[in-house]
């Protein structure tokens, strides 16, 4: 049977990372993302170009009936959804927790917990068995990111809850449900975070002493995904550099 993958906020970072190792790995997947049509574009390009098979498709995964659209025209175009990435998510500016409103907090747990939700729903119910997901959580729901995001932390802290209570009641249909836990990564969600340059700041206090890439998450969630991990459900891989 065709692997057919959606990956959830692909056009850019360690979506568009993931979307591109599954599709040198002969699954079939669709490029969700939510406003940068270009760069979802590109990365469909690139998938084709390197003989890949891809398609990109707009939706706000924190919307119902976007993600039912998503699910439907992944279907129509390449078959039945075997496995699920759910790495779309959200950050605002560093600040402490006295400073966060309830808008922003209620902002940062929709666009973070709801995506992850609907679309593991949306998956589940017509998955078969062997069928994967990969939740993106991250190493702030272990640190709580204080002083910079505990809003972001508490989110993912729910993703990991979610993961682990989804992976139990799945299992008797043999469909496995992880999750991965990135530390600091180059991408361009820092600058939304008020600081393009986090990362390399950081870099010292990282045991390894770097920031991870991309393509470092991307690997160990394709492994969680594949059948190399066919005995792995309710797992956690951190991709923390140590930290
Ligand atoms: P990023 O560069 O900011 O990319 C985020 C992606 O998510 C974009 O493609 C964006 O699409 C999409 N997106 C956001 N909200 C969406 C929505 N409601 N519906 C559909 N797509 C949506 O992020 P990243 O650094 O690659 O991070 C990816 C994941 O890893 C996130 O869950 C993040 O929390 C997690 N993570 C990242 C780090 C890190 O250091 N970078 C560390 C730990 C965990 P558009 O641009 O088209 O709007």
């Amino acid at each position: 049977m065709r692997q057919v993958a959606i990956v959830t906020g692909a056009s850019r970072g360690i979506g568009a990372a993931t979307a591109q190792l599954l599709a040198r790995q002969q699954f079939a997947v669709c490029v969700n993302y939510r406003s940068n049509h270009e760069a979802a574009h590109n990365v469909v390009a690139s998938i084709r170009q390197h003989g890949g098979q891809a398609i990109s498709y707009q939706a706000d995964v924190t919307d119902e009936n976007q993600v039912a659209a998503l699910f439907e025209e992944t279907r129509n175009t390449f078959g039945e959804v075997t496995h699920l990435v759910n790495n779309a998510g959200v950050l605002q500016r560093q600040t402490r927790l006295e400073n966060i409103d309830s808008d922003r907090f209620q902002n940062i747990l929709l666009g973070n917990v709801m995506g992850t939700f609907l679309c593991c729903r949306a998956f589940i119910r017509q998955a078969a068995k062997g069928a994967a997901i990969v939740n993106v959580s991250s190493a702030a729901a272990r640190t709580g990111a204080p002083l910079e995001y505990i809003d972001y932390a508490a989110a993912k802290g729910a993703i990991d809850s979610l993961t682990k209570g989804l992976s139990v009641e799945l299992a008797a249909r043999n469909i496995r449900v992880n999750a991965v836990r990135p530390g600091f990564i180059h991408t361009d969600m820092h600058r939304d975070g008020g600081e393009p340059e986090r990362v390399s700041r950081l870099a010292p206090s990282i045991p390894l002493k770097r920031g991870g890439t991309a393509e470092e998450v991307a690997q160990a969630i394709y492994w969680l995904l594949s059948q190399e991990a066919s005995y792995v459900t309710g797992s956690f891989i951190d991709i923390a550099g140590g930290r």
